[in-house]
């Protein structure tokens, strides 16, 4: 098969949104665009194709179908929320090569060649990205993590001492309103995606 990175684009932006999203778990998905490139840099650098990939915090799955459409060997999502697993099986549906869990990243063991993780930044419920940055670096080896950009200083220390920074990505994003508190219709916001190997 022959990947096309703008047919990824466009499966993504079709996928199925958050079944009742819960702001206290900051639940947003990931740009179509910003997916789609995010991960095929991944595809390019090695690190999907025939790779066992962990996706940290699934949501809907668009990492998940991403790394599915680009051909990895298996996929496992993780995501904590059970009001989410009906719309990651509808939208991982055409792929068999994977699992999904139901739990808390923390409880999650095994080891994997790539982890993908896009967790919630801490900004609702204070530290709730810390059981994600606690638990990725001993679940894999080449580590792909999205934060917020504000959180570049904080980020980059917690990473020094557990693996190497190999290339950060800074994404304008898009954020439709999707809780009651966001007063605009959007907001653009900065994020910093990490490709880190873990030691
Ligand atoms: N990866 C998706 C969703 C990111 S939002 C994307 O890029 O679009 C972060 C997700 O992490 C939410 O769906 C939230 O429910 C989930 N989550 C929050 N805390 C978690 C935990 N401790 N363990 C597993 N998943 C968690």
């Amino acid at each position: 098969m022959k990947f096309d990175k703008k047919h990824l684009e466009i499966q993504l932006s079709s996928l199925t949104s958050f079944n009742s999203p819960k702001n206290y778990l900051e639940q947003y998905s990931t740009e179509s665009s910003v997916a789609a490139s995010l991960l095929w840099d991944a595809y390019l650098n090695g690190n999907i194709y025939e790779k066992k990939v962990l996706d940290a915090g699934a949501g809907n799955g668009v990492l998940s179908y991403a790394s599915l459409y680009l051909g990895c060997e298996f996929l496992t999502a993780v995501e904590i929320d059970p009001d989410q697993r009906s719309v990651l099986e509808r939208n991982l549906n055409q792929f068999k090569n994977k699992e999904i869990l139901i739990d808390d990243i923390s409880k999650i063991h095994g080891k994997y060649e790539t982890v993908l993780c896009n967790p919630p930044f801490g900004a609702v419920s204070r530290d709730a990205d810390l059981p994600f940055l606690e638990s990725i670096f001993r679940l894999g080896k080449n580590i792909y993590i999205i934060h917020n950009a504000v959180n570049d200083q904080f980020i980059t220390d917690f990473i020094k001492d557990r693996g190497e920074i190999l290339k950060k990505i800074l994404i304008n994003m898009d954020l439709p309103k999707m809780y009651s508190h966001h007063t605009r219709d959007h907001k653009n916001i900065r994020l910093m995606a990490y490709l880190v190997s873990s030691y």
